[in-house]
């Protein structure tokens, strides 16, 4: 590395899960430029979001503090967004003090966690011609583009003195969920003769096992529209569904290979982080699911996450260890020889992991998720606890739990909470629980909670529901 400070650009892509990738194993994406980027770096293999909404993902993420001490633990109560306390510091701000110009183009989406970014605006859409019948855009896509151009004339233009700190923030594939809306119900495809994906191997589960899931994972159709409006929908539907989520992907992908041109021809290209992450994944209809939820699923939960610059060790690199988007603005400001030490910071700097010091060791003996509520019409608190092999949840309701082995079950088809074999491991996931509770100060055992039985009232299953779903009906009943 130089003497000179790094450049830092960030590249943030919206509800795109880590196994939708190539370099995570997915075998139908077509991503050349975000391929470029794992390439050229090194990722995390098991990198997790730590609450799988937009709004308190990136609140999270921009202070490295759990979504109970930012107090942004959900979208917006009754859709007001809450806003971050002024004294937190966030990355921003940490790194306008340190010396660095930082830039936001695009998507906020931050309850004021990007303080200390400029151009933090949000960017009008922009008419595009490529549209296309079978795959829609909307707005997401829109937006996207004009993003792209924001961040291309940056870094053709951006002559200062000072380093900076840059963000692209895309929404991408995030335009799923309207394109979800857009074929709700009984309407009709409009006909396609392209590649479509394989159905999921856990695409169904037994009623018998998906009644021995949490009551707010079983009727989540109850809580989340677009949930409810894939009750219905037939496996070529679910297929043309995954079709789309990848073209949107593709999307992204196709703005961030312009983006990365323009990294290309700066002077100082050669003395740049790129970062590239996801806020939260895609439910990819595992398990009959589709678009963001309740869930801790790792289709929601777990979250490309790739780091390439001077310094870092390796390319087309997949760190082993357990790292979570806490982790991330430590990381960069260590990078940016930025003293972390009075920080409260709840992730870790992951730079000697990076920089292939310590390889053999976890960053984290465990990562905590965490769920409260989409808009508050229905409130159902759970907890996530992932150690090196197990996935654990716990919900207030009922005292629900799951316990996943990861190792085995990686589709989470075999919850093995109830079972005599998996006693003790339940029991120190339990205990972990307990622990990262008292260690955080998360009040989550006295969390007030709310689920109405008028949405637990069907059979199991989410082809089993009908009608309006719990956010549709308190909107329309206002
Ligand atoms: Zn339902």
């Amino acid at each position: 590395m130089s003497n000179i400070k790094p450049n830092i650009l960030i590249i943030i892509s919206d509800q795109l899960s880590a196994q939708a990738l190539p370099a995570y194993g997915n075998k139908f994406a077509v991503t050349h430029n975000i391929s470029q980027i794992m390439e050229m770096g090194a990722r995390f293999k098991t990198a997790y979001t730590n609450y799988p909404l937009c709004l308190p993902a990136r609140a999270s993420f921009w202070t490295s503090r759990y979504p109970h001490q930012t107090k942004i633990i959900s979208n917006g109560g009754s859709l007001t967004e809450p806003v971050l306390d002024e004294s937190v510091p966030t990355l921003g701000s940490i790194f306008t003090e340190a010396g660095y110009r930082a830039f936001n183009f695009g998507k906020k989406h931050d309850a004021g966690s990007l303080r200390g970014f400029e151009c933090a605006v949000n960017v009008p859409d922009m008419e595009m011609e490529d549209n296309e019948p079978v795959f829609p855009i909307s707005v997401d896509t829109r937006r996207d583009r004009n993003t792209r151009k924001l961040v291309v004339d940056f870094l053709k233009n951006y002559k200062e003195d000072k380093p900076y700190v840059a963000i692209a923030s895309f929404n991408n594939p995030h335009d799923i969920c309207n394109w979800t809306g857009v074929f709700q119900g009984d309407r009709e495809l409009p006909p396609f003769d392209g590649k479509v994906p394989d159905l999921p191997d856990n695409l169904y589960i037994d009623n018998k096992e998906f009644k021995n899931r949490p009551l707010p994972v079983q009727y989540m159709c109850c809580a989340h529209n677009r949930q409810a409006q894939i009750a219905e929908w037939s496996e070529d539907k679910i297929r043309r569904y995954l079709a789309a989520y990848h073209r949107f992907i593709e999307r992204v992908d196709e703005e961030i290979g312009l983006v990365l041109n323009a990294l290309r021809s700066r002077k100082d290209a050669g003395n740049t982080l790129v970062v590239f992450f996801a806020d939260h994944g895609d439910s990819m209809c595992g398990r009959w699911m589709a678009t963001k939820h309740t869930t801790f699923y790792d289709e929601t939960i777990h979250v490309p996450l790739v780091f390439y610059g001077p310094g870092i060790e390796g390319r087309n690199k997949s760190l082993n260890g357990l790292v979570s988007l806490l982790d991330l603005t430590p990381t960069l400001c260590d990078y940016a020889g930025i003293d972390i030490s009075g920080y409260e910071f709840e992730g870790k700097s992951l730079l000697p992991w990076l920089k292939g010091e310590k390889e053999n060791e976890s960053p984290h003996e465990y990562l905590a998720g965490q769920w409260y509520s989409e808009y508050c019409f229905t409130i159902e608190p759970g907890r996530m606890i992932r150690t090196a092999r197990y996935k654990y949840t716990h919900y207030l309701e009922e005292n629900g739990e799951e316990l996943y082995d990861m190792e085995n079950d990686p589709g989470e088809v075999r919850n093995r909470a109830g079972r005599e074999e998996f006693k003790s491991i339940l029991e120190e996931h339990r205990k972990i629980l307990r622990g990262y509770v008292e260690n955080t100060n998360d009040p989550y055992f006295n969390t007030f909670w709310k689920a109405d039985n008028m949405w637990r009232s069907h059979k199991p299953g989410y082809r089993n529901h009908r009608g309006l779903a719990v956010s549709a009906y308190y909107r329309k009943n206002k």
